[in-house]
C-alpha cells in the first residue's frame, strides 16, 4: 500500500495519506475557483480514517448545491486550502490534491462542474466530463 505525504505552502500544516485515493476529480465549480484563486480543483477523495494531519486547520463553512454544508478546512498562516468534508459524504474527506508532495500515478476518472470550466481548457483524456456534480 502507498502512502502518500502533503503540506501547506508555509509547511504549518501537513497529512499522511494511508490509501489511495477513492476517486480523483477535477472540480471546475465556482467555489472551487474562488477559494483557490485558480481555475479548478485536482480533488482526492479518501477515507477519513486513512487521512492523518498534523497542524490545526481553521474551516471556512460555506454551502454546496445541495444546501448542506461545507466544510473548507485552511491553513491559518499561509491560507492553503487542505480539504473539505461535506455532510453528503460522511467519513470521507476530499483533500487539495495540489497540496501533494507528489503526484505520480495520480490521474483524474471525472470533470465536475464543466459548465464552469475555462473554455480554452482542454478536457483531460480519459476522464468522465459532467456539466455539474455526478
Ligand atoms: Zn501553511
Amino acid at each position: 500500500m502507498q502512502t502518500r505525504t502533503g503540506r501547506c505552502l508555509c509547511g504549518h500544516v501537513s497529512y499522511v495519506l494511508k490509501s489511495e485515493p477513492r476517486a480523483v476529480a477535477i472540480c471546475h465549480c465556482t467555489h472551487c475557483q474562488k477559494q483557490s484563486g485558480s481555475l479548478f480543483s485536482f480533488n482526492l477523495v479518501v477515507r477519513e480514517a486513512d487521512y492523518e494531519q498534523s497542524g490545526e486547520t481553521k474551516v471556512y463553512v460555506d454551502k454546496g448545491d445541495s444546501g448542506r454544508p461545507v466544510y473548507r478546512h485552511f491553513c491559518e498562516k499561509c491560507g492553503s486550502g487542505i480539504l473539505a468534508k461535506t455532510a453528503l459524504a460522511p467519513g470521507k474527506v476530499v483533500v487539495k490534491g495540489g497540496t501533494l508532495d507528489n503526484l505520480d500515478g495520480l490521474q483524474p476518472n471525472s470533470e465536475i462542474y464543466t459548465d464552469h470550466a475555462a473554455q480554452w481548457l482542454v478536457p483531460v483524456a480519459g476522464a468522465a466530463r459532467f456539466p455539474q456534480n455526478y
